[in-house]
């Protein structure tokens, strides 16, 4: 049992017990085997989703305290969080929300200070704030590049350094790098593609870095999800949204695009206990194979 940090009754922890079989028992320092199985023992953990006032980061923070964790909801401003706390703590969960610009290192140091006194050291981050500023490589200002790199890269860098130091003391962790198939190439998106495939890199550096203090790092890369990142390029382009849904959805293998909730659902499963040995992966959730 942790020390409890957050002033929360005993009533309010979730502790959760999962018992794994092993083929071969192994001795560890790292990973507890008792008699030819892991045991699995949560604490109620603290997560950060940054980027958590709508869209994908909404629902993944929803999810997220859903399944037990205490969510820093993430954003700009704090008034752009008011929506997802509430629906957090109306569904019965814990939350709290947090304004900070993730490109800024003394603002993300501040909000790290403020989530570890008020929810508890956080060992779970997954860095989902994003923005786009679109263009042919010979239009695009280095305003553009710039501002994509500072809060996707310099983001993502900031919010889980600041974090993983309570990973490490925890000896657990588990960082969840927003990627996108745009990694792979995507004309109009020379930063953004730039930005996320090195979300990749970052990710498996990472991996390589923290395993052995139990942290795990894995980016998902979705394809297109209906939100208001989508509704924006709907309309750089000149389409209405229904038409813009259709002739995407067209080109999906599944016969439709996603929603945040089919990314909550993949977050869900790397923040999860049970996923310590997946580490170093890129997920594409894009309704078909992409890579
Ligand atoms: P979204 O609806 O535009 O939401 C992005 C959120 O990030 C907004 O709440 C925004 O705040 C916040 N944000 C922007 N800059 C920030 C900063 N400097 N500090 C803190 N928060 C900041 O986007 P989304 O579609 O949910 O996308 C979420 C993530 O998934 C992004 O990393 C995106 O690149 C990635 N992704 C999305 C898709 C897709 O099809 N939608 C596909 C692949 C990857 P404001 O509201 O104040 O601007």
């Amino acid at each position: 049992m942790t020390p409890d940090v957050r002033g929360a009754t005993e009533r309010d922890r979730v502790r959760s017990y999962a018992l794994v079989e092993l083929s071969t028992a192994r001795e560890s320092a790292e990973t507890p085997v008792v008699a030819g199985k892991v045991e699995i023992v949560s604490e109620r953990r603290t997560a950060i989703v940054t980027g958590a006032g709508r869209g994908i980061g909404a629902a993944v923070a929803q999810r997220l305290a859903a399944d037990g964790l205490a969510v820093a909801v993430l954003d700009l401003t704090k008034e752009s969080t008011a929506d997802t706390v509430a629906a957090i703590t109306e569904a019965g969960g814990t939350a709290i929300g947090v304004g900070a610009d993730v490109s800024d290192e003394a603002s993300v140091t501040a909000a790290v200070d403020t989530i570890v006194a008020e929810l508890g050291p956080p060992t779970v981050v997954v860095n989902n704030a994003g923005i786009l500023r679109d263009n042919l490589l010979f239009k695009m200002s280095v305003d553009d590049w710039d501002a994509v790199m500072g809060v996707h890269l310099r983001g993502a860098f900031l919010v889980t350094r600041a974090a993983q130091k309570y990973m490490v003391e925890a000896k657990f962790g588990r960082v969840i790098n927003l990627s996108s198939t745009s990694a792979l190439g995507n004309r109009g998106q020379a930063n953004y593609a730039a930005a996320k495939a090195g979300m990749q890199g970052f990710t498996k550096t990472l991996a390589l870095e923290l395993g052995k203090f139990g942290v795990t790092a894995n980016a998902i890369a979705p394809g297109f999800i209906a939100t208001d990142m989508t509704k924006a390029t709907a309309q750089r382009v000149g389409m209405e949204w229904d038409e813009f849904i259709a002739a995407n959805a067209a080109a999906i293998p599944v016969a439709r695009v996603g929603a945040p909730d089919d990314i909550a659902h993949a977050a869900s499963f790397f923040a999860s206990e049970g996923a310590g040995f997946v580490s170093g992966q890129v997920l594409y959730v894009a309704g078909g194979p992409k890579d």
